[in-house]
């Protein structure tokens, strides 16, 4: 018989029969904030599942990082996007020309380390980890790879003249023939075929909360971490990883 609850756990006010079975009531507030508590259960229930299948000879309780996972199909890579991305650049480098010296502010957009440090984000493990999840924050690149301007303002500053043309061509050049679908059009089979120092600042800089659970991971577990990848509740990829790396990986959809 499902567990049922006479109090709202939001507000406390006493529940119909119906809303007794999800333990809360109507009130658009109480459901608002309730979006975090169903979140903490169905985390809680992927680290059980992890918990199970984690090998009597790894570290006990070692802390567990839980980490997205790319999903997407490879795919031959459309011209259409090409196009796109041919147009995008043509618009970047042309802006970029009347942009101010960027000695001291590059004015590029930036992205979140969750709390990372510089120092921490050249971790091999964090490496290890992006490498797992196969690029799931890829899929805001679109046909733009969050190049601006100010990229190229910065590309323009750094490195000795180089023709507008020469540019395109060059950011064209690091096509891969596939790449995700619905993902970045540098996302390839084995990561970014972009070089990082032609790459945005929001791909050199994003580090996702999972990447920072790694770190933290790592000072609890005094040295060591369970990083696992998930889609929906269900693990698809675990590792025990110390900072230089993953030192073993399990796959429980092979174990299924
Ligand atoms: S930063 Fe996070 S989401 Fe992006 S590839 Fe690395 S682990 Fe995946
Ligand atoms: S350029 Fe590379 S790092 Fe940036 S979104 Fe695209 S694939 Fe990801
Ligand atoms: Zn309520």
């Amino acid at each position: 018989m499902a567990w049922q609850a006479d109090n709202c756990r939001g507000c406390g006010c006493e529940l119909s029969k119906t809303q007794s079975v999800r333990g809360i009531c109507d009130d658009p507030e109480c459901r608002r904030k309730d979006v975090n508590f169903q979140q903490q259960q169905r985390r809680q229930a992927t680290l059980q599942i992890i918990r199970d299948r984690i090998p009597a000879s790894w570290p006990d309780n070692a802390p567990i990082a839980l980490l997205p996972r790319n999903t997407n199909a490879l795919v031959p890579l459309l011209d259409s996007r090409i196009k796109a991305l041919r147009r995008h650049l043509e618009q970047i480098v042309a802006e970029a020309r009347v942009l101010p010296d960027p000695e001291f502010n590059t004015g590029e957009t930036s992205a979140t380390t969750n709390g990372v440090s510089v120092k921490q984000a050249d971790l091999p493990a964090l490496g290890a980890a992006c490498g797992l999840c196969g690029g799931h924050c890829c899929a805001t690149g679109g046909n733009s790879a969050w190049l601006e301007p100010d990229t190229i303002r910065r590309l323009q500053y750094q490195l000795l003249p180089v023709a507008d043309t020469r540019i395109i061509e060059h950011y064209l050049s690091f096509l891969p023939d596939s790449s995700y679908e619905n993902s970045c059009i540098y996302h390839a089979e084995n990561g970014c075929s972009l070089p990082r120092a032609i790459r945005s600042n929001v791909c050199n800089q994003y580090l996702c909360k999972g990447l920072a659970e790694v770190v933290q991971g790592l000072e609890d577990g005094v040295g060591y971490c369970v990083t696992a990848t998930v889609t929906g509740v269900s693990p698809t990829g675990i590792a025990l990883v110390d900072a230089s790396g993953a030192l073993e990986t399990l796959n429980p959809a092979a174990e299924n």
